[in-house]
């Protein structure tokens, strides 16, 4: 085969893929954060409310004039960038449900307290060119380590960190780069997005790999995913919710946080081939797990589905950039607090 024939036949590819699936307009920054215990931390069992709560407490105090009003202006809300990355809403003038510019990966460990000197890793998904908000989340993270995390100890103190080091991430590509170093003071701006075109790659890849699988698919559901099914909340891994709920928040990303909403009718580019899939077995559970919620000032239930179900459907095609892209922004509630963290593979 010449040269000339191997690039033509991955044109083809690839243009055959972008007719099942659309172009969709979105960026993505993964940064990951490096923190090292300056005294004991004790988290409770999740510890992205934890991380979150701490720098939303920060940013408030510090940032927003209105953020103990019960209800703020809607000209604030427009100026304020601490209200656009927490907690007042906003009605979007494109339609579809409000959708935060960042999410959270927690610490992927199952450790829960740290001694002096011992690090930790948490990421922060940024969408769109949203780095406007990269000074504030670096503040808010620095701030979170002096003020103390998790549980508080007899003396009232919560368990303190300091920031280590932040690396642009790119979770497709696997390159990393470094944005904030040890003892460095400047932090340099991340250039390492998740584009559509990789995650098309990505899907490409993954469709293989589905393929010498008897075209199973196993997503394992890494921190609590909280989805609903037709009004109620899902309390087993059924698949046309996760894939309904994917297909909503990147829509909305796309249309609040990227270039604009794509032209997908849901009834017919990704309900049929979602209701065909099926489910071959379903290893996951209910993980009902308590964070703390400042705003509500009381816990606050994020339970939802860990572990991994396995899916089979004849063809994967048309749904599989988008269960990428959801890989990129997670799905479901809580999000801003580290759930709804999944992975996928050939099963
Ligand atoms: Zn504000």
């Amino acid at each position: 085969m010449t040269q000339g024939q191997t690039t033509a036949q991955h044109h083809d590819t690839v243009s055959a893929d972008t007719s099942i699936s659309p172009f969709i307009p979105l960026t993505a920054h993964h940064l990951r954060f490096t923190v090292m215990a300056e005294t004991e931390i004790r988290f409770y069992d999740f510890k992205g409310s934890a991380l979150r709560g701490a720098m939303a407490g920060y940013l408030k105090r510090t940032y927003c004039p209105e953020w103990r009003a019960e209800k703020t202006d809607p000209l604030h809300q427009a100026l304020c960038p601490v209200c656009q990355l927490l907690s007042y809403e906003l009605a979007p003038e494109s339609g579809g449900d409000i959708r935060r510019p960042f999410a959270l990966q927690p610490p992927m460990t199952e450790q829960n307290d740290f001694a002096p000197g011992e690090s930790f890793s948490f990421g922060l998904t940024l969408f769109g060119n949203q780095l406007a908000y990269l000074p504030y989340l670096v503040l808010a993270v620095r701030a979170a380590g002096e003020d103390g995390v998790g549980v508080r100890k007899v003396n009232r103190q919560r368990g303190r960190f300091r920031l280590e080091r932040i690396d642009a991430v790119n979770p497709l590509t696997g390159a990393t780069q470094a944005m904030l170093t040890p003892g460095a003071a400047m932090v340099q701006t991340a250039t390492l997005p998740v584009t559509h075109d990789q995650v098309l790659a990505t899907a490409n890849r993954l469709a293989q790999q589905v393929q010498t699988h008897d075209n199973r698919l196993a997503v394992t559901f890494l921190t609590p995913t909280r989805l609903i099914q037709t009004g109620h909340t899902a309390k087993t891994a059924a698949f046309f919710p996760l894939m309904k709920q994917v297909v909503l928040r990147v829509l909305d990303l796309c249309a609040q946080h990227g270039e604009g909403r794509p032209a997908v009718v849901l009834k017919r580019d990704i309900y049929p081939a979602a209701d065909a899939v099926e489910v071959v077995t379903d290893n996951t559970h209910w993980w009902d797990v308590a964070g703390y919620s400042g705003r509500l000032g009381r816990e606050q239930r994020l339970g939802g589905l860990v572990g991994t179900a396995l899916y089979r459907a004849e063809t994967w095609e048309a749904l599989l950039p988008w269960l990428v892209w959801g890989e990129i922004v997670q799905v479901g509630k809580n999000v801003v607090k580290g759930c709804g963290v999944y992975r996928l593979q050939g099963g």
